[in-house]
């Protein structure tokens, strides 16, 4: 990171800009070409400069950039209902700017559901450990994650982190207090760490049975990740939360997120009690509408698991040829990754080095999260350069970047 620059130091990027993106490519000025199979971190599902999101941030940019959520914003109404639709049990939204802050409305909305029905001391939130959900004040100390935590001050009263097995016991660890269990339904940043159906359906009834609310993060397993638009429409109607978190893929790229509520719970979300300047600005409801409509059109999620399951028989014969490299397989659908014997963030390195780009996640994870409208020959080639990566990785004694 070039020292002298007045941005803070929260990031360390490598010395490539890009400028420029088209589907699952990303340019540099000089025109270097780069296969992007982290997609801003499971954002731009669509690849980059989708035809109908362009469309749809031109056609609106013409008409009308902001309105204060104190007037009606019709692209709201559109969207909401179309996600009230498509999952059945929901029956309110509250449109955010980010992942975070719609963690933060859920929080709240489940915080204040008990309280509206007179139990005021029902606000323990229960979370587990490598849980993500965010970086305000609130959602560090939901993730619970001590490296996040250190140094900001006394840690928020309310949370209670479980190890991530004890989601098995969970109701061992309910009580009369317990307002919500918050996860994600497959970890991201903790690893990539799919949760099985069957313990996604025992958790969704013991939380029934304790009348604790279940919150599901959904910002990065969302948005058609895992083959279904939502990771929990796996469990097919059996493991549905009370209230969801989504972000960063619905958006496609442009800043958006959504808190989605039963509707007798968010109904306590009264005037006053919530609110944002920007979320859900006709700028974004314009994107949010385009994406979900490409999302759901014929054929995509049916696109998704054919090529997620192409990418996994890859990955398997990649662990097969690097068994010194390749520890396990991770995640579901284009959520995807490999937990290393080798450092994963030296593989990441390299691999940028390569041409192609991928994250990196906790327990050592190398993480991919390409566009969604990636196909086979984009698969190839990611697993080429992969290859190659792997190849030195195991040459080298102490590979290190
Ligand atoms: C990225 C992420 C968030 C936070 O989203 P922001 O838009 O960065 O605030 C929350 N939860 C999960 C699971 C995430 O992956």
């Amino acid at each position: 990171m070039a020292k002298g620059d007045h941005l803070y130091d929260c990031y360390a990027p490598p010395a490539q800009e890009f400028v420029r993106g088209e589907g699952a490519y990303l340019y540099t000025e000089k025109g270097e070409k780069y296969l992007d199979f982290i997609a801003g971190i499971a954002v731009n599902g669509l690849g980059h400069g989708h035809p109908a999101l362009i469309k749809a941030v031109k056609d609106q940019s013409d008409k009308l950039w902001h309105l204060s959520n104190m007037f009606r914003i019709q692209g709201q109404y559109e969207l909401a209902r179309k996600y009230c639709d498509e999952l059945g049990w929901a029956g309110k939204v509250f449109f955010t700017n980010s992942g975070a802050e719609a963690v933060e409305c859920a929080m709240k909305t489940a915080r204040r559901y008990h309280y509206d029905q007179g139990d005021t001391e029902r606000y323990e939130i229960i979370t587990f450990t490598g849980a993500f959900h965010g970086r305000t004040m609130g959602t560090i100390n939901a993730g619970g994650n001590p490296k996040y935590l250190k140094g900001f001050g006394p840690a928020l009263p309310g949370f209670t982190h479980l190890d991530f097995a004890e989601l098995e016991n969970l109701e061992e660890h309910l009580s009369d207090k317990t307002a919500a269990v918050l996860f994600e339904p497959v970890q991201g940043e903790g690893g990539l760490r799919p949760i099985p159906i069957d313990t996604l359906i025992k958790v969704r009834n013991q939380c029934t049975e304790n009348g604790t609310l279940l919150i599901y993060d959904e910002v990065q397993c969302g948005a058609a990740r895992t083959g279904k638009l939502f990771a929990h429409q796996w469990a097919e109607g059996k493991a549905d939360p009370d209230i969801m978190a989504a972000a960063k893929g619905i958006g496609g790229g442009f800043p958006l997120g959504a808190c989605i509520a039963r509707e007798d719970i968010a109904k306590v979300m009264v005037p006053g009690t919530h609110g944002s300047t920007y979320g859900g600005n006709p700028m974004a409801m314009a994107v949010g509408n385009a994406a979900f409509d490409a999302m759901t059109e014929p054929g995509f999620l049916a696109h998704v698991n054919k090529t997620a399951n192409f990418l996994k028989q890859q990955f398997e014969g990649l662990k097969d040829e690097f068994p010194d490299v390749v520890d396990e397989l991770r995640g579901k659908g284009l959520l995807i990754g490999m937990r290393l014997k080798k450092p994963a963030l030296a593989v990441r390195k390299n691999a940028l080095a390569k041409g192609l780009l991928c994250g990196s996640a906790g327990d050592n994870v190398l993480r991919m999260a390409p566009p969604l409208i990636i196909d086979e020959n984009h698969v190839r080639e990611a697993i080429g350069i992969l290859r190659e990566c792997f190849k030195e990785a195991q040459a080298a004694e102490d590979f290190v970047a």
